[in-house]
């Protein structure tokens, strides 16, 4: 089972991702968390995107493109894989489709994870307090000047993939103003349907 979370920055993707692979084996794959990883660790590509994530900015196609495409060949992804931040525009989608094909895998499903702007602020506010008092840091791009414009890329670069898979038939939207819980369930409902 191989799964596309999308969603605005904030809506939860991240929560459920790390649940279905705690409960169903099925390995996250977080772009943002593995850029954040590069970042820390001071690789060339970590150098490359700290400035552009910082700014709420994507960072170039190409990297993510490969970051993906090396991890969804790995063994442990067999059992199947979340993406979770990826694709994040229509250049990629494309790219991610070609690599499926390449690879002999295929999408199962898209879930929308869809959220009012307007709790997105206080979710990302939230999310930079608690962790600030348990690490004591703070995402550098977890600022209101930067969800701003993290909001901006969305709709004009991510949305665009709704239509994108509704056309392939793959799209559900589920409502992510529900509690973790009740999202996690009808995500676990949906995932039970296609199987
Ligand atoms: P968010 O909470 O905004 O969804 P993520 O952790 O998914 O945050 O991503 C953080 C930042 O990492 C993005 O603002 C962007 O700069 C970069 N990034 C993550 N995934 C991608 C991607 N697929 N393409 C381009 N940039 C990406």
């Amino acid at each position: 089972m191989n799964l596309i979370l999308l969603g605005a920055p904030g809506a939860g993707k991240g929560t459920q991702a790390e649940r279905l692979q705690a409960e169903r084996g099925l390995v996250q794959l977080s772009t943002g968390d593995m850029l954040r990883a590069a970042v820390a660790a001071g690789t060339e590509t970590g150098l490359q995107a700290k400035q552009i994530m910082d700014r709420g900015d994507l960072v170039p196609d190409a990297i993510v493109v490969g970051i993906i495409s090396d991890r969804i060949g790995q063994p442990d992804c067999a059992r199947g894989f979340i993406l979770d931040g990826f694709p994040r525009n229509e250049a990629q989608a494309r790219a991610l489709d070609a690599m499926l094909v390449q690879k002999g895998k295929k999408l199962d499903l898209v879930i929308e994870v869809q959220v009012d702007e307007k709790i997105l602020f206080d979710r990302i506010r939230n999310r930079a307090a608690e962790s600030a008092s348990t690490t004591g840091t703070v995402r550098a791009d977890d600022n209101e000047e930067t969800l701003r414009n993290r909001l901006d890329v969305y709709r004009a670069q991510t949305a665009p993939l709704l239509p994108y898979y509704r056309a392939q038939g793959k799209l559900h939207t589920i409502d992510g103003m529900q509690t973790v819980d009740v999202v996690a369930k009808q995500i676990a409902a949906l995932l039970d349907k296609v199987k």
